[in-house]
């Protein structure tokens, strides 16, 4: 039977897992080499990996796909002279392409999931509706979010906090291309010191650069905390799901 056809797959709890549900944040980037373009197949099946062992430990999994390998709204705008708006729903359709490729991707693992967009694109995927997201993730499927929040001027950072509050997740878990939050960019000092954790004001005071203030703030107002991540080290979004201290943790005092 394909997997997407399999009506509950819910997996008994780890007992070791720190999470009940979860929002995974996964950058563009993520899909393909660093500095390229589009979706590529060792990038994709490494990312369907790591989700799908988040997903084996029982954590109920939604994931935010960016849409970065495509294009950035802001800069795609200025290059080719077009208004903002209309380069950041082309962005938006970007997120889409690559969630319909993880679908696929995980999929293949045997996962059963679902594609919700916040833009309605009703051939090729559901609507983004929270409380038919929620059932999705309580019968154990992968829930991809695709199109961010559907509105301009904003990124998919804003769209993971927002979603990781109305979907009550348990944390914002967010992958990126180093190992969590340092004072200065570690691909350019290499004395920059990594943050074990961090209060979300100490974030917003500091001007840290972890995700859109905006949505550090969605994050702070309902208290959901948020780990920063490498996307890169094979297992550790696991050992995150696990609540082993390995990246940034941003949180309350
Ligand atoms: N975008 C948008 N509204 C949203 C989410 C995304 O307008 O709610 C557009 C915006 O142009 C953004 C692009 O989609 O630059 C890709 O998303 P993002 O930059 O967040 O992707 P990432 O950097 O995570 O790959």
């Amino acid at each position: 039977m394909h997997p997407s056809s399999t009506s509950d797959a819910r997996i008994e709890r780890h007992p070791q897992a720190r999470f009940h549900r979860v929002i995974l944040k996964i950058s563009g980037e993520g899909f393909c080499p660093p500095g390229g373009f589009g979706v590529h197949r060792e990038e994709l099946d490494r990312v369907a990996r790591e989700i799908v062992d988040v997903h084996r430990l029982g954590v109920q999994t939604a994931v935010v796909v960016g849409g970065g390998n495509f294009l950035r709204g802001a800069n795609f705008a200025t290059e080719i002279g077009i208004d903002s708006a209309t380069a950041d729903y082309m962005g938006m359709l970007g997120t889409v392409i690559n969630a319909l490729a993880l679908q696929e991707a995980v999929e293949r693992l045997g996962v059963p999931t679902r594609v919700q967009s916040a833009l309605m694109i009703s051939r090729v995927c559901e609507s983004f509706i929270r409380r038919r997201c929620i059932r999705h993730l309580e019968k154990g499927r992968v829930v991809i979010m695709a199109a961010g929040t559907g509105n301009p001027h904003v990124t998919t950072d804003s769209c993971a906090a927002l979603r990781a509050a109305e979907l009550g997740a348990d944390a914002l878990l967010k992958a990126t291309k180093v190992d969590g939050v340092y004072d200065s960019d570690p691909r350019q000092n290499a004395g920059a010191k990594l943050y074990e954790s961090l209060t979300f004001d100490q974030v917003i005071n500091q001007r840290l650069k972890v995700m859109d203030v905006s949505a550090i703030d969605v994050c702070q107002q309902h208290r959901v905390p948020i780990v920063v991540f490498n996307l890169f080290k094979t297992g550790t979004m696991r050992r995150v799901a696990l609540g082993e201290r390995v990246g940034t943790h941003v949180g309350e005092p």
